[in-house]
């Protein structure tokens, strides 16, 4: 089986995020994404609701699942037998982030090669982040617009 990991954050999911991950379901049998929690950040959401968010959201994808962990997405990959891990590209800041981690990712996998997947941002969705949409919840203003209709607050 194909599998891919879809790793982040997601505080919460955008339509940058569904657009990937959209994109991505004819490539693989099964894409899990993986809420990554780390216990040194505060979250707007809690992961239960990033969750939720993310289970309405794909609800009518039988082949898209979500789950959580916490530590290094490599060794979340290996207790999951996943050889690939999916990212998303937005500009040139997210390609050197990305590079350096994907081949820390391919030096720590010697073994077991686990490969980064990554799909550019479709136009038009490169500007979305969790981190302008969590600003504009705050300030109260229409964060629908970058969200799909399952993050409601
Ligand atoms: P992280 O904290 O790991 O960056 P995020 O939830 O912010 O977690 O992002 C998870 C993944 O989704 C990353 O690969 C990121 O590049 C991608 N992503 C986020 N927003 C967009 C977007 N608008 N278009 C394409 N990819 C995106």
């Amino acid at each position: 089986m194909r599998i891919a990991v879809f790793p982040g954050s997601f505080d919460p999911i955008t339509l940058g995020h569904f657009d990937i991950v959209e994109r991505a379901v004819p490539l693989f049998d099964k894409i899990i994404i993986a809420i990554g929690q780390n216990s040194q950040k505060n979250y707007m959401f809690s992961l239960e609701q990033r969750k939720e968010f993310i289970r309405n959201t794909f609800k009518d994808f039988p082949n898209v699942e979500v789950d959580n962990f916490e530590g290094l997405t490599i060794d979340y990959c290996r207790s999951k037998n996943v050889n690939f891990i999916l990212r998303g590209l937005r500009n040139p800041a997210d390609f050197e982030f990305e590079k350096a981690i994907a081949q820390t990712n391919r030096t720590l996998t010697q073994d077991n090669k686990i490969e980064t997947i990554f799909l550019l941002t479709s136009s038009g969705k490169s500007f979305i982040s969790s981190s302008i949409v969590r600003e504009i919840i705050t300030f109260k203003g229409d964060y629908e617009l970058l969200v799909p209709q399952a993050v409601r607050v």
